[in-house]
């Protein structure tokens, strides 16, 4: 079938979600964005807005489309309003049965037609589809963080994702002027298979005082040209999203080399989760 993708559904309003929320707004949908408390939703759509008020004062924007954007933008505590949506990506934590229960309950609220997708770093597409009546319509749409600046979808077909989903999501993707690239569905899909291998190896290097933080992002920013250092860009992704991932490949992989540093479980556990929590490997309290 056509599918005629006009509102999107956002599941999630915390960094990832507010961004994608953000894109699909300015990209002409309108989009009813959820999240478990109303707080949340309010700190988003400030986020938002204030994003939007930086593109604005680059010229990228008016103020009259920054408006009309936000006006496009619907906030709920309850699943049941994506009923509305043609897609819902759902931005939840990286937790699996977290996210298998938004998509029980979005399966159940939602028209048959609706496309299901995840935004999962990590998570097996083809499980969180299996445990849905539409495994067909369903697909991961891995934006990168933040969503409104970084170009790639990492587009995850699951087992059994038709061809007009994917070619429908991707035309989503474009429409948003992202650039969606294939692949398959296997623990960590392409970039944080290759990614978090590299950043769990930095927090090891600290861990046996290799090296400081600082050290090691230098040397990986100066000697490699990266443009963060591994530890920046672990504290700006989340360290418990980072571990999980890293739990999610060693368990998928079956490989003792993606066993997470001792070190990053630590601070998980301490609640230094990176810039969101105000500390990680360096302080953000007065960012
Ligand atoms: P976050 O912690 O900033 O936001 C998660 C949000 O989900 C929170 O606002 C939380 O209240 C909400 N939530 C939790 N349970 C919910 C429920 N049952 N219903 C609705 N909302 C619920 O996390 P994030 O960094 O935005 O990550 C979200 C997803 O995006 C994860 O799957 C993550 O792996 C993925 N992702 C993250 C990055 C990154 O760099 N942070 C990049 C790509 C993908």
């Amino acid at each position: 079938m056509a599918y005629n993708i006009r509102t999107i559904g956002v599941v999630g309003a915390g960094q990832m979600g507010n961004g994608i929320a953000h894109v699909a707004a300015l990209s002409g949908y309108k989009v009813v964005l959820s999240d478990i408390e109303t707080s949340i939703l309010d700190r988003a759509v400030a986020t938002i807005s204030k994003n939007m008020e930086r593109q604005v004062a680059k010229g990228r924007l008016t103020s009259e489309e920054k408006e009309a954007a936000l006006g496009q933008i619907a906030t709920t505590t309850h699943l049941s309003a994506h009923r509305e949506a043609d897609l819902v990506v759902e931005a939840a934590m990286e937790k699996f049965e977290i996210k298998a229960e938004i998509f029980r309950q979005l399966d159940e609220e939602c028209p048959p037609t609706t496309i299901l997708a995840s935004n999962t770093s990590s998570i097996s597409i083809t499980r969180l589809a299996a445990g849905t009546a539409r495994p067909d319509r369903f697909i991961g749409m891995h934006f990168m963080n933040p969503v409104p600046i970084m170009k790639l979808v990492e587009m995850i077909r699951g087992l059994e994702t038709s061809d007009e989903v994917y070619d429908a999501v991707r035309g989503v993707a474009e429409s948003m002027g992202k650039t969606p690239v294939p692949c398959n569905d296997y623990p960590g899909f392409v970039s944080n298979r290759v990614l978090m291998p590299m950043i769990n190896e930095a927090i090891f290097a600290v861990f046996e005082g290799v090296a400081t933080p600082e050290a090691v992002d230098q040397i990986m920013k100066l000697g490699m040209n990266h443009p963060m250092g591994p530890l920046t860009l672990a504290d700006f992704i989340g360290l418990d999203t980072c571990l999980y991932i890293m739990r999610v490949l060693y368990e998928g992989l079956g490989d003792p080399k993606y066993r997470p540093c001792p070190l990053l479980v630590k601070m998980v556990d301490a609640g230094k989760l990176g810039r969101k929590s105000g500390a990680g490997f360096y302080d953000y309290s007065g960012a």
